[in-house]
């Protein structure tokens, strides 16, 4: 068979009057006037424990915008049951009728669920209907259709046979159910982690985030429509730690799909030791973690490129993503240029509720979050080696909205240079041009992450240092482009050192995690 030649779905414009535009902003009306109830899935059941908390949105989080109810042990263990038992046929259906299932999602979301997914991101995890559309709509609907193309070229690939002997590969499912646990900030990540694995005949149990439970509910609605059979993909909530913990005990745990913060990541790695002796088989662990990604200008670089990366880069979506740009290195001849462009470019920037389809930035997703953005900016405006020159005011009375902040240091290893803050801050080193192979090196020196990472250079030679100097910096590196927004089938996502496995998200290289081959030699 041959599936469908995977293509990006192209991004819509929601210019003023369009018809993409009216839809969303009419689901967004609907569905901010309608309270939701999510239960957990579990199998074909849906359950409601009475025991619920709220969802809200946090650029006007009085506003409820629904309930979900948490799990309790038996629950879990329920889950992993009812998982192991629909693995039974999910894992001996031919992939054919997997892919038609995943490319079927696909093209729910594409039309009729499109403004749907979208104006749910929009309200529980506030993005601009820009940053919905790329996420929840396009990365969603690509992971989906790249990975099935992905999933056929491995079925198809053989080992060589000859007249006498004929060797096949059978890229069995892993034996046991997959674990997944998904992330606020990006819809598509969280729908991909669970439909990854699936798509290559696991089961599984997939905890979303809490923040993200609102547009969770929405894709298992669109994963129950395109015909993903009940128990395949179990849906929990609640305390994360009895969650995993109950999770990680089980004998037919196979793998754990993460994308979350790095010291989740690692406690999950060190329980998973502990409990080795008692596995069936070695758990994949597969995770994506945190970032603190950098742009570094060359004397030779455009400011308005290097600009627009810093503006676009470091606060769309509030800068709540593990690529956003959050150190950024200018040379001392640039640095007023670029003060100056800043300065127009951030002051022009329109903050408030996403609704609003002029504004540029929204709430960031919740109070802890705001409190410790908040804390830090605050630090800043005390420390002798920093100055906030943009922003720097925030204010939690209707949402959580905090100004896109720029700081200046004079100090490399300043806090806000090393530590990711996950929120619209981005912090300036301005180095000497004639130190700019020691700034190469104080880049790479800085983090202990390696996510992202961007150049800004006219000069080739510039951009061919950086490129070597860099190597191990980042899994994703951009030439004259930010940081962020990695494509799908385009630039396969994913970082090194302390950002993850890098086993790409929306690759063969992932989708190959999620098998465990049998070699079978038949000699004639
Ligand atoms: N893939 C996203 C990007 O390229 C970032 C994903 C994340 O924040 O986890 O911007």
């Amino acid at each position: 068979f041959n599936v469908p030649k995977a293509v990006n779905e192209p991004v819509k414009a929601y210019a003023p009057g369009s018809v993409e535009r009216e839809r969303v902003l009419a689901a967004y009306k609907e569905m901010w006037n309608t309270q939701i109830d999510v239960p957990l899935y579990i199998g074909a059941e849906e359950i409601r424990t009475g025991n619920t908390r709220t969802m809200s949105a946090p650029h006007d989080h009085q506003h409820i915008v629904g309930t979900y109810h948490l799990a309790e042990k038996k629950h879990i263990d329920q889950a992993i049951a009812t998982a192991l038992e629909a693995r039974k046929k999910w894992a001996a259906m031919s992939w054919e009728n997997r892919a038609a299932i995943f490319l079927k999602a696909a093209e729910l979301i594409a039309g009729p669920y499109r403004a749907k997914i979208n104006a749910a991101t929009m309200i529980a995890q506030s993005k601009t209907i820009h940053q919905a559309e790329i996420d929840a709509s396009c990365e969603l609907i690509d992971f989906l259709r790249f990975n099935v193309e992905y999933m056929a070229q491995i079925y198809k690939e053989q080992p060589q046979s000859d007249s006498s002997t004929w060797n096949r590969v059978e890229h069995r499912p892993l034996e046991g159910f997959v674990y997944a646990i998904t992330p606020f900030n990006f819809t598509a990540i969280a729908a991909n982690l669970p439909a990854s694995a699936a798509m290559m005949g696991n089961v599984v149990v997939w905890k979303p985030s809490d923040s993200q439970i609102f547009s969770a509910k929405v894709i298992i609605d669109i994963f129950k429509e395109a015909g993903v059979p009940d128990g395949v993909i179990n849906v929990v909530y609640g305390d994360p730690i009895m969650i995993t913990e109950t999770v990680l005990a089980s004998p037919d745990f196979a793998g754990v799909h993460f994308t979350g913060s790095t010291h989740v990541f690692k406690d999950i790695w060190a329980k998973i030791g502990a409990n080795i002796h008692s596995y069936k088989t070695y758990p994949r662990i597969v995770g994506e973690t945190g970032g603190k990604d950098f742009i570094i200008a060359h004397p030779s670089a455009n400011v308005k490129q290097v600009v627009t990366g810093i503006t676009r880069g470091a606060f769309e979506f509030q800068g709540q993503k593990c690529s956003a740009a959050s150190r950024v290195y200018i040379p001392q001849s640039l640095w007023p240029a670029v003060k100056n462009q800043l300065e127009i470019d951030v002051n022009s920037m329109k903050m408030g509720s996403p609704e609003d389809m002029s504004n540029f930035i929204t709430a960031v997703i919740h109070e802890g979050s705001f409190d410790k953005l908040a804390s830090y900016i605050d630090q800043a405006k005390k420390d002798a080696d920093a100055e906030i020159i943009l922003g720097g005011n925030y204010d939690k009375s209707k949402g959580y909205f905090i100004e896109p902040t720029v700081i200046v240091t004079t100090n490399p290893k300043y806090t806000t240079m090393e530590t990711e803050l996950f929120g619209p801050v981005v912090t300036i080193y301005v180095y000497e041009d004639a130190k700019w192979s020691e700034t190469l090196e104080l880049v790479d020196a800085t983090s202990e992450y390696a996510l992202t990472g961007a150049v800004f250079s006219q000069c080739r030679y510039a951009v061919e240092e950086a490129v070597i100097a860099l190597q191990n910096a980042a899994g994703n590196f951009y030439i004259n482009d930010k940081p962020t927004g990695a494509v799908v089938g385009n630039q396969p996502f994913g970082g090194a050192r302390a950002s993850g496995t890098n086993d790409k998200a929306g690759s063969m290289l992932n989708l190959l995690r999620w098998v465990s081959p049998r070699t079978i030699k038949e000699t004639f």
